[in-house]
């Protein structure tokens, strides 16, 4: 699904075919999950790839790289480079991104100076699906921001969120909604979280989240649309019975939720202010973006 004998990918400098490439199984980050990566989409704009917010999202993976002490000679414009090259290798103009940067052989708990970088690419559509999530408030908090760098797109970071959609699905759910170490509401296992009341948003605060790139490119559009946004903390109490809710990222874009514990939101999906902002979204995700000057 990821990749066929066809499929191009960057390793540290060189295009290689994705079934060619090696790594070490001494690698530091995959024994301790000490890497950072990026999630990136590319929409198709008459023709050509429109990679969106491609500087955002470099930007991002440079930071979570500095907060992990892992240094990375690449810079936001060499990185979007690449990937539109990348893009074109495979003939991909709708796509997912994955930049991925991993360390290089240590069996300590060390900072290590070998740094990798891979990128690859694939035609992924809606994360979530197209229906109405069902989603259950999941029993695994969201890290400790005192523990580690919450904010950083930490490989390991995803352990837990691999906990809370295993056990959403495993209960018969499609998504987990977790909770800070204080108890209100956080984010989603892959997505930030934002709910309806009375024709105001909601969204939790930065902190105890990743600061999603669809996060405050949702906000602008409601504010646009002439809706106010309320960043603060609240309960799950506050969330259930309200009039929507909705979950926001590059994958899931934005993904309407039906349900939360059971409990059903008042409005129709297709009056809610979340609808009104999906539909601006996928507007605004398929405007040309500015290729590099430099690329082929
Ligand atoms: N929170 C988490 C935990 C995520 O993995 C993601 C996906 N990157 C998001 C939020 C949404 O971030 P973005 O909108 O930048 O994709």
């Amino acid at each position: 699904m990821y990749y066929s004998e066809n499929t191009s990918i960057y390793l540290d400098g060189q295009w290689l075919k994705a079934g060619d490439a090696k790594v070490s199984l001494y690698n530091q980050s995959m024994h301790y999950g000490s890497g950072v990566f990026e999630g990136i989409r590319a929409y198709d704009v008459a023709g050509e790839a429109a990679v969106f917010k491609a500087e955002e999202h470099y930007e991002r993976l440079l930071d979570s790289a500095k907060k992990m002490h892992i240094r990375c000679h690449y810079t936001v414009e060499q990185l979007t480079e690449l990937t539109y090259e990348l893009l074109d290798k495979n003939n991909l103009t709708d796509a997912y991104i994955r930049p991925l940067i991993f360390l290089g052989d240590n069996m300590t708990l060390y900072k290590v100076e070998e740094v990798h970088l891979f990128l690859c690419a694939w035609e992924w559509g809606k994360y979530l699906g197209d229906t109405l999530l069902n989603v259950m408030v999941s029993s695994y908090e969201r890290p400790n921001p005192r523990a580690v760098p919450v904010e950083a797109k930490v490989t390991g970071h995803y352990t837990n969120s691999i906990l809370a959609t295993t056990e959403a699905k495993g209960k018969g759910f499609d998504e987990a909604l977790l909770l800070d170490e204080n108890g209100s509401v956080a984010e989603g296992s892959g997505a930030n979280f934002f709910y309806e009341q009375d024709g105001v948003l909601y969204t939790p605060p930065l902190g105890n989240i990743l600061p999603g790139i669809t996060r405050s490119t949702v906000m602008d559009i409601a504010k646009e649309l002439g809706y106010e946004v309320h960043v603060a903390y609240f309960p799950p109490e506050k969330v259930k019975g309200a009039d929507g809710a909705f979950f926001t990222g590059t994958a899931a874009e934005v993904a309407g939720i039906g349900w939360l514990d059971g409990n059903p939101f008042k409005l129709a999906w297709e009056d809610t202010i979340g609808y009104q902002v999906a539909q601006a979204y996928q507007k605004l995700v398929r405007q040309p973006s500015r290729k590099p000057l430099t690329s082929a």
